[in-house]
């Protein structure tokens, strides 16, 4: 099965470290991909979208984006539609991170809405869901994850396209805090959310994802759990040779 590191740059990167990628990762003979059985793909911040595109379009890499707009065109100033992201090609977009969701205010209705215009336009949503540590100790993680995905779950019922659909499971407390959820956790979870998916048409294009402190020590532990397909790496991904350490570690 195919392994998925996706790199969300998030709001880290300077151009000149951009261009500092650029180069180590077009100099190094480093590049996975189908064949290997590993498929890295990039989400820069919107600027920098062009020169990843244009330095490393001919890698066989994946380029996304970080989030988009719901809407499609018009007066919206600040917005980025899926028409602009479809014009470059870019193969993802990541929706419903919890960052966006904290500070933009994102609600599940709306991150449905923009999940079912990215399928339109054939661009495969990352959509993002996980708990906080309080929900947590609640009791509340699986009830928060269906409730993030209750929409979404509703609409893939009677969608039949072929597009890759990825679930990324991101815990809010896992977040750039270096702190990775125990084994028991996460099969718990992956176990869960498999079972959400498993009867729609679609289940067998829809991977999961973790992300939360994955790096090149983290990493091997994470392999174990058997239902994640890939990885969404923040911090961690925008250094190459970090980035080389986690997609080579088994
Ligand atoms: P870190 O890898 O920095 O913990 O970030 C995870 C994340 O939010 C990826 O989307």
């Amino acid at each position: 099965m195919i392994q998925y590191y996706f790199a969300n740059w998030k709001t880290f990167q300077s151009l000149a470290m951009v261009k500092k990628f650029i180069k180590e990762s077009t100099k190094d003979t480093f590049m996975p991909n189908k064949m290997h059985k590993k498929i890295i793909g990039i989400a820069p911040s919107y600027e920098h979208i062009f020169i990843v595109h244009k330095k490393l379009e001919k890698m066989e890499l994946l380029i996304g984006a970080q989030d988009c707009s719901q809407f499609l065109a018009g007066p919206y100033t600040g917005q980025v539609s899926i028409q602009s992201l479809s014009d470059f090609n870019l193969s993802f977009c990541i929706i419903g991170h919890s960052e966006a969701r904290r500070f933009l205010g994102q609600s599940d209705e709306l991150i449905a809405l923009k999940f079912k215009l990215l399928l339109a336009a054939n661009i495969s949503p990352i959509i993002c869901i996980g708990q906080s540590l309080q929900q947590q100790e609640q009791g509340m993680t699986l009830q928060v994850l269906f409730d993030q995905l209750d929409q979404i779950l509703q609409f893939l019922q009677s969608y039949h396209g072929s597009t890759k659909i990825f679930i990324a499971y991101e815990p809010l407390y896992a977040i750039g805090s270096g702190m990775v959820p125990s084994q028991d956790e996460l099969q718990e979870v992956f176990s869960f959310l498999k079972t959400l998916v498993q009867q729609l048409p679609v289940a067998k294009n829809i991977m999961f994802l973790y992300g939360g402190s994955v790096s090149g020590s983290s990493v091997s532990q994470l392999h174990a759990i058997k239902e994640i397909s890939g990885f969404l790496i923040g911090k961690a991904s925008i250094d190459f040779q970090e980035l080389k350490k986690i997609v080579e570690s088994k």
